[in-house]
């Protein structure tokens, strides 16, 4: 005890006594005075080094931590099927009680998992999902699955359709497309490179400003192909302009050019139009699905709108359309 107690005793005085005698050493001689001074700030910025790089590893993996956490937001269409449930949440449905025929959310914050109450489906509800699912694979392509899908879907059956043509066709990155959506070229064909457009549109007919856009933006590329395609109609203003110059695609006349594919080919383009939730818009920033929000000011108060769920980081929004 009094051994210990006479320790911690020493170990300032013996730090002073330390400090004491450098500073006696450098009174007589200033170039030990500097070399002590130059180690001395070497080691605290080597120290302080260390701990901006620990802070930034600390930070960098609490946001890969936040990026990996599974998405909470709820999608506008239930999610029924418990295998893919089970997929992305592997311990949603370890408990007993957890494995219902209704389907979980995960807790933002912890890893307890509740089950959510309101898809008990009753039989009645049950049947008319499997009549709903029966039917949506026996569909035939018509141009309400064109204008029924989202946006970047129609995208993508665009570019299968434009590949099945002959076309070898890539997209342009999502978000800094500059109004490019697909780059075409047909293999062997001279002048045959292009762009085309998609805009998958259910409400308003094409005007001439988007095609003379396109005709742009052909002229800056030095390309002589260029394609036009949307779920929905042309004005008579944007088909004159066209004349001769872009091939127009609408809704109709994509359906009538689907129709000609082969059976095992409208089939292929059927399910990717129709694979999972096709009705939720993307994100044309990031690439995800966005999630239904509500307006909580402004003019559109109470409304609702499509928001990104990697909000505030992007604060892009799609409008949505009120049943
Ligand atoms: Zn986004």
């Amino acid at each position: 005890m009094a051994r210990r107690r006479r320790n911690e005793k020493s170990l300032p005085e013996l730090a002073f006594g330390v400090c004491m005698f450098i500073v006696a050493i450098t009174m007589f001689n200033p170039k030990l005075r500097e070399q002590i001074f130059s180690t001395v700030i070497s080691i605290v910025a080597f120290l302080l080094l260390i701990g901006i790089i620990g802070v930034a590893i600390y930070l960098f993996i609490q946001a890969r931590k936040a990026d990996s956490r599974p998405d909470t937001f709820r999608s506008p269409q239930p999610v029924n099927n418990v295998d893919s449930l089970n997929k992305r949440f592997p311990n949603a449905f370890k408990h007993e009680e957890n494995r219902a025929d209704g389907f979980i959310i995960p807790l933002p914050s912890s890893n307890e998992r509740i089950p959510l109450k309101s898809p008990e489906l009753s039989q009645t509800e049950l049947d008319e999902n499997k009549a709903l699912y029966k039917s949506l694979y026996s569909r035939k392509w018509d141009v309400s699955i064109l204008r029924d899908i989202e946006w970047r879907r129609f995208e993508k059956v665009s570019i299968e359709f434009l590949r099945m043509s002959g076309f070898v066709a890539s997209e342009t990155k999502v978000g800094a497309d500059g109004g490019v959506d697909i780059r075409v070229e047909k293999p062997g064909v001279e002048n045959s490179a292009g762009i085309v457009q998609c805009k998958a549109w259910n409400t308003y007919k094409i005007g001439i400003k988007p095609i003379r856009e396109l005709f742009g933006v052909m002229a800056a590329e030095r390309v002589s192909t260029g394609i036009f395609m949307t779920s929905c109609d042309f004005t008579p203003e944007a088909e004159e302009f066209a004349k001769g110059k872009i091939t127009l695609i609408s809704g109709n006349k994509f359906i009538e050019l689907i129709s000609k594919k082969s059976e095992d080919d409208q089939k292929f383009l059927l399910d990717i139009a129709l694979d999972g939730d096709y009705k939720t818009p993307t994100c044309p920033q990031c690439d995800v699905k966005m999630t239904l929000r509500e307006s909580s000011k402004g003019r559109n108060s109470g409304g609702h709108f499509w928001g990104c769920i990697r909000y505030p980081r992007c604060k892009q929004t799609l409008i949505y359309k009120e049943a």
